[in-house]
């Protein structure tokens, strides 16, 4: 056994932490490897920081969603939500489950399409469809889903042009209880707006008109707004069926599961606050089978779930850089991992974790990122053992949108890896150089 290392004693005053219903916290575990591959192992051979993968969470997380929604309704289609997360590898681990495809923009609907989902499979969302990209997609035979009357009125035109009738559905928003409500998307319920989009394509007869979609919000905790949803849709669907004898082949209630991340300010942590995948397909199937439709014409359900899905699957390893005490006498820890691959730290309270056995003395500590800029805020303040410079840490429940979102700034971004479900780790995304930087760049002659 080495030295130990000295830690300066100090005075702290005893807070007891806010207990919940179940007492006080428990006391926090090491996170020393991952679906058998050591921490210290993986940062060897890949560097730090390292994104990592779980194959095999990604597949359960996905079942137990399916199971959840399936033994409650009889007809139900995952659509995965490209932007949560677009690595291929990725995708295909959805879509071998038997997931479609649910993209908001060109580049994503092209990103699907080179997965091998067939056009039929892909769900077209967002405002900005571009008449190409509308095109492309009525070809294809995709599921547009109308976003505002501008849309509506070039897919007629393209009707006509092309001599096909694009399959459509609108996207609809609504007052579900959530607040601010996400009115910006799609056409409203509450005022009307949504039916008039429907006679609009239904007396056009131009439009195939296959469903009805919402994405209410996202991190949604409330699972009964998902029921206040659903009924609407499934009373505008109930409509057509009235007043046109149409009926709607789905409703789609997007994405918008809370996952078990913590948010900021947060009174207790997502894992005692996250409704379960049982309570969402509760509230949603219960509003569909007790709609006014038909028994016969109950649409498919399809769900766009995202972060919900993948939060859990990812990992991030990171190395500690330094520790110093800040002006007020407060202790921080800078680690390798920052705002600008680490996007969700903005609203979450990350999970950080030591990936070596620590003491058991805790101290209030800011956890920095990299970056030389004041924002660059992992933990505003973490009860944290003392780590050395050197030591690894793990942060976990970082799947959904640091992949996209991330952003190249100062540095390069790292290695992505997945762990598949025999434990074998591959790299899905390779780490950027400094060549990767300048390929994009251009100088001009006077420059060079
Ligand atoms: C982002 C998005 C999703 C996925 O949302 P999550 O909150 O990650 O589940 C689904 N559908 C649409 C239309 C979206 O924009």
């Amino acid at each position: 056994m080495g030295k130990l290392v000295f830690e300066r004693p100090i005075i702290k005053k005893l807070s007891s932490g806010m207990p919940s219903k179940f007492g006080m916290k428990t006391k926090i575990d090491p996170i020393t490897e991952i679906d058998g591959n050591l921490i210290k192992d993986l940062i060897s051979a890949y560097d730090s920081p390292l994104f990592v993968l779980s194959e095999k969470i990604i597949r359960k997380t996905y079942q137990d969603a399916k199971r959840s929604f399936s033994t409650r309704y009889p007809k139900v289609q995952f659509a995965w939500s490209y932007k949560t997360n677009y690595l291929d590898a990725v995708c295909r681990v959805y879509h071998q489950e038997g997931s479609w495809a649910e993209v908001v923009s060109g580049f994503e609907y092209e990103k699907a399409v080179n997965n091998g989902v067939s056009g039929d499979h892909i769900i077209f969302n967002g405002p900005d469809k571009s008449r190409e990209n509308l095109k492309k997609a009525v070809l294809n035979s995709s599921l547009i889903h109308i976003d505002h009357f501008d849309e509506l009125y070039q897919l007629i035109e393209l009707a006509d042009e092309l001599d096909k009738a694009p399959k459509v559905a609108i996207r609809v928003n609504m007052d579900t209880g959530i607040y601010p409500q996400w009115d910006r998307f799609g056409f409203n319920y509450d005022n009307g707006e949504a039916w008039d989009a429907l006679n609009r394509i239904m007396l056009s007869k131009k439009l195939d008109l296959v469903g009805l979609h919402t994405h209410i919000g996202t991190y949604i905790l409330t699972a009964s707004a998902y029921n206040k949803a659903a009924s609407k849709l499934a009373d505008l669907a109930a409509g057509l069926e009235r007043k046109y004898g149409h009926v709607v082949k789905y409703i789609d209630m997007g994405g918008g599961f809370a996952s078990k991340s913590t948010l900021k300010g947060a009174y207790l942590s997502g894992t005692d606050t996250a409704p379960s995948f049982d309570d969402y397909a509760d509230a949603i199937s219960s509003a569909l089978i007790n709609s006014g439709i038909k028994p016969e014409n109950l649409p498919l359900l399809i769900l766009e779930t995202g972060r919900a899905l993948i939060d859990d699957a990812g990992f991030i390893l990171g190395t500690v850089l330094a520790n110093k005490r800040l002006a007020d006498g407060r202790r921080s820890t800078i680690i390798d991992v920052g705002v600008n691959i680490l996007f969700t730290s903005f609203w979450y309270e990350h999970n950080i974790v030591p990936a070596q056995a620590f003491s058991d003395h805790t101290e209030e500590t800011a956890i920095y990122g990299p970056l030389c800029m004041n924002i660059d805020v992992i933990r505003e303040a973490i009860d944290f053992p003392a780590l050395k410079t050197g030591d690894h840490i793990v942060i976990n429940r970082v799947g959904a949108y640091n992949m996209t979102q991330w952003m190249q700034f100062i540095t390069l971004r790292p290695d992505i890896v997945m762990i598949d479900t025999d434990g074998k780790p591959f790299v899905i995304r390779k780490k950027e150089s400094i060549e990767t930087i300048l390929s994009q760049e251009e100088v001009p002659p006077h420059l060079q």
